[in-house]
C-alpha cells in the first residue's frame, strides 16, 4: 500500500473562545469537495472502492490528515487530496450534516472515563488560556451558540488564517522511484496557498495549571465500574527536552513492576493491582504550554479506604529517587532497549508511518525526523533532577474514579460538557505534610540490572528447500509442534504459541468465568519476575479460546525459552502463590470487567448475536452472575485440575532452529509432567441455524445513562467454503462505501457504519453495525434504513458493469496478494489455521484462484438469495437492537444506585413490539435467547476452535 499524510500546525488551542470545536469542525467541513472535484463523497468514494482508507484527526496544535491506497491509485488520490487544501468548497449546505457527524462523534465519546477526566482536567486550567478549551465540538457549540452565518464565516476564516501551506508538512511512502515521487507532489500540491503568517501565539501563557482549582482532590464518578486513582503534575514544556527524554527516565523507574517497585509493594498489600506513570504523549498531555505527568494506579477496595497511604507511599518511593539523584547505568540501560528497538523495527503499515512521520517534522530538526520520538541521544541527570524535582506533594492534582464515595461527600458538581458528576476538596495540610516527609521503605530499590536483555543478535544461516508453510516437526498424544524458521525477514526474533488444550469443560459458565480468573491472577503474579522480560522487549500474553488458554511469547529470540520457563514455572506454583486477599480483590476487579464490557452497546450486541448463534456459548450476562459465587477452593480446583490433562498445539516460527524449537517445547512438557487427554472429551460448540426470515432480539442497554444505540443486522448464509466466502468479501467491498455514504453522510444514522463478512465456527454470512443515538432515532427505524439500504445495493448490483466488476476483483486479488510487512502477520495468520484446526496455510492462494473464477451472475444470485431482494430461499436474518435511552443523562440519581450492583444477579430486558404481532409477515421477536435456541437447527460440526474471525 502507498500511503500519504498532510499535517497543519494549528489544532483546538486556536479555537474561537466563542466557539469551541472550531478546529475539528474544519477538519470535517474541508473533506465535503472541492472545487475540481466537487462531489462531496468523491475521495472518500474514490479510495474505498478501491480497497484504501482514509481519516483525520485534530489535535491541540496539530490537524492531520492521511489515506493509503494501491499504488496504482495514488497520483490520482493525491491530485483529489491536495484539491482539499487548494480549493475545498465547504459549502453552506454541508454544515448541517457534518455538524450532526460532529455531534454523533461526541456522544460515542461521552460514555468514556479518560475522556470525562481530560475535559475535566482542562477545566481546571486558567480561564483565558487556550487549555481551557472544549475541543470536541457539539451542538450547542456548533449550533445553538452561534449563529449560522456566523459559523460560516468563521469556518472559512479559520482555514485562510491557518491552513497555510508554510504551516504544513506532508509525507508519502510508496515502491516508487524518487524523483517520480516528487514529480508528484510537486504536480498536485504547488498550489496550495501561503499567507507566511506566524501562528497564534500561546507564549504569555506560561503555568496555565498554576491555578487553585488545579491542586484539589477531585473525586469524579466514572461510566465504568472502576476504582483509578490519578496524581497529576503539569511541568513547563518538555518539548526542546526530546534529546534526553527526562520525563520517560522517570516514568521508566516509576512504572517499574519487577522486584523492589513501587508496584510491587502496593500489590503486596492487595491495594493496588496496576500502575503506569508518564505521558502518553499526546497533544494534551505533551505540548508547547505544558506536559502531565501522571501516575495511574488501578486500585482494590481496600487501596481506597487507604487512599492517603497510598499516596504517601508513592511519596515515599519519589523522595526515595530524589535522594538517590539520576542514575546513569539505568538511562544507558533504556537508551541501549531505545537503540535495539530502532535498529530491529517492525515496519509500521505505510499510513502509519506517514502519519506519525508528518506530526514529527512539526517537532525535530530534518536529522532527527525520524529518530526523534524513538532514540534517547544524551544523558541529561540535571532535567532529570527538574523533572523529580516537580513531583511534590503541594503542586499535584489528585482524581479518583469511584462509585462509592467516602462517608460525607456526595458528587454534588457536573462538568459542563460531559455532564460528568464529581466533588472536589481540598487536600488536608496535614496530609500534604506527611506525603512531603514520606521516607524511603526498606522494600524499596532501583530495578536490578536486567537478565533479559539480548546479547546475541546473530540471524541463522539460510537453508535450501526452505518449506513455504509450517511443517509439524513433532507429534505425541501431549502434544503437536508446527515449526517455520524465518528467512523472509531476518531478524533476531521468535514467535510461540500455546495452546493449552483441556477437556474440564470451557462450555460451561462457571468453568469459563474460573479461565479468565486464573488468567488475570497469573498474570499479577507473574509480573515480578517477567517484567523486566517485558522491558527487554519481550513479551507474553494469555489469551482464553474455546478449548483452553492461549500463551504466546515472542520478541528477540535468544532469552525467549527462559521466559517461557518462568511461565511454566507460574503454572506449577499457582496455587501456592495464591492469597485469599488477592483472590477476593481479583474477583471484584473480574465483575467489574464483566460488568464495564455489558455497559457498551457494541459489546453486548455481539454478545448476545453469539450467544443467539452458538450453541454452548457463555455469555457476559452468565459470566458476571456466576463469578458471585465462585469460591477460593473453586479456583484452586480449576488451576490444579487445568494442568492435570492436556493437549498442547504449538507454534513456532522465527529466527530459531528446530533442535531449539524441539527442545524448548520438550522441557515445557516435561516440567509441567501432565498427562494427556481423551480427544474424545473436546468441549463441542456447533452454530444453530436462523430460521427464515426476518429475526429480531432488541434489548436495553444496560447503561441507562447513555443515548448509544447499537443495531446489527446480521444475514446468515451457510458453511465455509472458499467460493462462498469470497463472494461475501466481494459483496462487502462493493457495498461498503454506497453504505457509508447513505447511512453515515447523508442520513446521519450515526458516526459508524460499517459492515463485515462473519465466520463463526465456520459458519459464513455477514453483517451491517450502525452505531446511533436514541436521541436522534429509535432502533428500528434505523433498522428499516438498513433493509432500505440493502435494496438500493441490490439495484446497484443489478446495474453494475462486468467491466467495475472485473475492477473490484482485480483490487481484492491485489490485497490479497499484499506481501506481509512483518513476521507477525504471517505467524497470525498460521496460527489461525493451526487454533481452528482447518491446515489452510494456503488460503491466499485458494481465495485468489476462486475470486478469479467468479462472475457477476454469481455475485448478484447470492445476494438475491440472502436478502429480502429476490427469491428469499435462503433469506435468515438477525436484526440485533440494542436500545440506548433518548433522555440518557437527564435522569434523576436514583437511590441505593450502589447497592443495586453489589452482588446482584444481571438479566438482559428483551423489548417486544406487541403492534406487529399479528401479522403473518411479521419478525420474529426473539425475548428468551434459550427459547429461540431450543428450536433451531444445529449445522454439523466443523473443527473450528475459535468464534469468530473478527
Ligand atoms: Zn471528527
Amino acid at each position: 500500500m502507498a500511503a500519504a499524510s498532510l499535517c497543519i500546525g494549528v489544532g483546538s488551542f486556536s479555537d474561537p473562545k466563542t466557539v469551541p470545536g472550531m478546529a475539528h469542525f474544519l477538519e470535517h467541513m474541508v473533506f465535503m469537495g472541492s472545487e475540481k472535484f466537487p462531489e462531496e463523497n468523491d475521495f472518500d468514494s474514490f479510495i474505498s472502492k478501491r480497497g484504501g482508507s482514509d481519516n483525520a484527526s485534530t489535535d491541540c496544535e496539530y490537524t492531520t490528515f492521511y489515506f493509503e491506497c494501491l499504488e496504482k491509485d495514488l497520483l490520482t488520490a493525491l491530485d483529489k487530496f491536495a484539491q482539499f487544501f487548494i480549493s475545498p468548497l465547504m459549502k453552506r449546505c454541508s454544515i448541517t450534516r457534518e455538524r450532526e457527524a460532529i455531534e454523533s462523534e461526541f456522544q460515542m465519546a461521552l460514555p468514556s472515563d479518560t475522556y470525562r477526566k481530560e475535559q475535566l482536567l482542562a477545566s481546571l486550567a486558567d480561564d483565558k488560556s487556550p487549555v481551557n478549551t472544549f475541543t470536541w465540538g457539539n451542538l450547542i457549540t456548533l449550533r445553538d451558540n452561534v449563529s449560522e452565518d456566523d459559523l460560516y464565516k468563521g469556518v472559512h476564516e479559520f482555514r485562510k488564517r491557518h491552513y497555510s501551506a508554510h504551516r504544513m508538512t506532508l509525507a508519502i511512502q510508496a515502491r516508487l522511484p524518487m524523483d517520480e515521487l516528487e514529480k508528484y507532489v510537486l504536480e498536485c500540491f504547488s498550489n496550495v496557498p501561503s499567507n507566511d503568517l506566524p501562528p497564534d501565539d500561546f507564549k504569555q501563557f506560561t503555568n496555565v495549571f498554576d491555578t487553585p482549582k488545579f491542586t484539589k482532590m477531585y473525586y469524579i464518578q466514572p461510566v465504568n465500574e472502576v476504582i483509578q486513582l490519578e496524581l497529576t503534575w503539569a511541568l513547563p514544556s518538555l518539548l526542546n527536552k526530546y534529546k534526553s527524554k527526562p520525563h520517560q527516565y522517570v516514568s521508566w523507574i516509576l512504572g517499574d513492576e519487577g522486584k523492589g517497585s513501587l508496584l510491587a509493594y502496593l500489590k503486596k498489600k492487595v491495594w493496588v493491582l496496576s500502575i503506569s506513570a508518564g505521558n502518553g504523549e499526546s497533544g494534551s498531555e505533551h505540548n508547547s504550554l505544558y506536559a502531565f505527568f501522571t501516575i495511574s494506579m488501578s486500585l482494590t477496595e481496600e487501596g481506597f479506604k487507604h487512599l492517603n497511604e497510598v499516596i504517601e507511599i508513592v511519596f515515599s518511593y519519589i523522595n526515595m529517587l530524589k535522594k538517590l539523584g539520576p542514575q546513569e547505568r539505568l538511562y544507558n540501560e533504556m537508551k541501549i532497549i531505545g537503540d535495539i528497538s530502532f535498529k530491529f523495527a517492525t515496519e509500521e503499515t505505510a499510513v502509519e508511518l506517514v502519519e506519525s512521520l508528518s506530526e514529527d517534522m512539526h517537532l525535530y530538526p530534518p536529522e532527527d525526523y525520524i529518530t526523534g520520538s524513538e532514540l534517547f541521544f544524551e544523558y541529561d541527570p540535571d532535567a532529570i533532577k527538574m523533572v523529580l524535582n516537580s513531583l511534590v506533594p503541594e503542586k499535584m492534582n489528585v482524581i479518583a474514579l469511584c462509585n462509592k464515595l467516602p462517608a460525607g461527600l456526595t458528587f454534588d458538581q457536573t462538568e459542563k460538557w460531559f455532564g460528568t458528576k464529581y466533588t472536589e476538596k481540598d487536600i488536608p495540610n496535614e496530609w500534604l505534610k506527611k506525603w512531603q516527609k514520606a521516607t524511603p521503605l526498606k522494600e524499596f530499590s532501583l530495578p536490578a540490572p536486567n537478565q533479559f536483555l539480548t546479547e546475541n543478535f546473530t540471524i541463522l544461516d539460510e537453508e535450501e528447500n526452505h518449506a513455504e508453510y509450517p511443517e509439524k516437526i513433532l507429534s505425541t498424544p501431549l502434544v503437536e509442534v508446527w515449526y517455520r524458521k524465518d528467512q523472509k525477514f531476518k531478524l533476531p526474533i521468535a514467535y510461540y504459541n500455546f495452546y493449552f488444550i483441556n477437556p474440564m469443560g470451557l462450555d460451561v459458565p462457571k468453568t469459563a468465568a474460573l479461565a479468565d480468573f486464573y488468567m488475570t491472577l497469573i498474570q499479577i503474579q507473574l509480573v515480578d519476575e517477567a517484567y523486566p522480560a517485558t522491558v527487554a522487549q519481550l513479551s507474553y500474553s494469555f489469551k482464553c479460546y474455546d478449548k483452553g488458554i492461549v500463551v504466546g511469547v515472542s520478541g528477540y529470540n535468544e532469552k525467549l525459552h527462559v521466559l517461557i520457563e518462568l511461565i511454566t514455572k507460574y503454572m506449577l506454583n499457582f496455587n501456592s502463590n495464591l492469597t485469599e486477599d488477592m483472590f477476593k480483590a481479583v474477583k471484584n476487579k473480574l465483575i467489574k470487567y464483566y460488568y464495564n464490557c455489558l455497559l457498551k452497546p457494541t459489546s453486548l450486541a455481539k454478545d448476545v448475536r453469539l450467544d443467539i448463534l452458538v450453541d454452548n456459548y457463555n455469555s457476559l450476562v452468565d459470566k458476571y452472575n456466576v463469578t458471585h459465587s465462585l469460591t477460593f477452593d473453586d479456583l484452586k480446583k480449576f488451576a490444579e485440575s487445568f494442568i492435570q490433562n492436556l493437549f498442547i498445539m504449538v507454534l513456532i516460527q522465527g529466527n530459531v532452529t528446530k533442535e531449539h524449537a524441539i527442545n524448548v517445547v520438550n522441557n515445557l512438557v516435561t516440567s509441567l509432567n501432565c498427562k494427556p487427554i481423551d480427544p474424545h472429551s473436546y468441549p463441542k460448540f456447533r452454530v444453530g441455524q436462523i430460521p427464515n426470515g426476518e429475526n429480531y432480539c432488541v434489548l436495553e442497554s444496560f447503561n441507562t445513562n447513555d443515548s448509544n444505540s447499537v443495531v446489527t443486522n446480521y444475514y446468515q448464509s451457510g458453511p465455509f467454503s472458499v467460493k462462498n466466502s469470497v463472494i461475501i468479501e466481494i459483496l462487502m467491498l462493493i457495498i461498503q462505501e454506497p453504505l457509508f455514504d447513505t447511512l453515515r453522510t447523508k442520513e446521519q444514522l450515526g458516526y459508524d457504519v460499517s459492515c463485515s463478512n462473519r465466520d463463526t465456527f465456520g459458519i459464513l454470512g455477514f453483517s451491517i453495525t450502525v452505531n446511533a443515538q436514541a436521541t436522534k432515532n429509535t432502533t428500528e427505524h434505523v433498522q428499516k434504513r438498513i433493509e432500505a439500504f440493502i435494496q438500493q445495493a441490490s439495484d446497484l448490483l443489478k446495474c453494475m458493469t462486468e467491466e467495475a466488476f472485473e475492477t473490484t476483483k482485480h483490487d481484492l486479488i491485489k490485497t490479497k496478494r499484499c506481501v506481509d510487512v512483518h513476521l507477525k502477520e504471517e505467524f497470525n495468520r498460521n496460527w489461525s489455521e493451526i487454533a481452528d484446526e482447518d491446515y489452510m496455510f494456503d488460503r491466499l492462494k485458494q481465495e485468489i484462484a476462486e475470486i478469479e473464477k467468479l462472475t457477476l451472475g454469481e455475485v448478484q444470485k447470492w445476494w438475491q438469495a440472502h436478502t429480502l431482494c429476490g427469491s428469499k430461499e435462503n433469506f435468515r436474518k438477525l436484526s440485533i437492537q440494542v436500545a440506548g435511552f433518548s433522555d440518557g443523562g437527564t435522569k434523576p440519581e436514583t437511590s441505593g444506585d450502589e447497592e443495586k450492583k453489589e452482588g446482584m444477579q444481571l438479566a438482559i430486558k428483551f423489548i417486544e413490539d406487541n403492534k406487529v404481532q399479528y401479522d403473518a409477515e411479521a419478525p420474529n421477536f426473539i425475548t428468551s435467547v434459550a427459547t429461540f435456541k431450543q428450536n433451531l437447527f444445529l449445522f454439523p460440526l466443523v473443527g473450528k476452535n475459535k468464534i469468530e474471525n473478527n
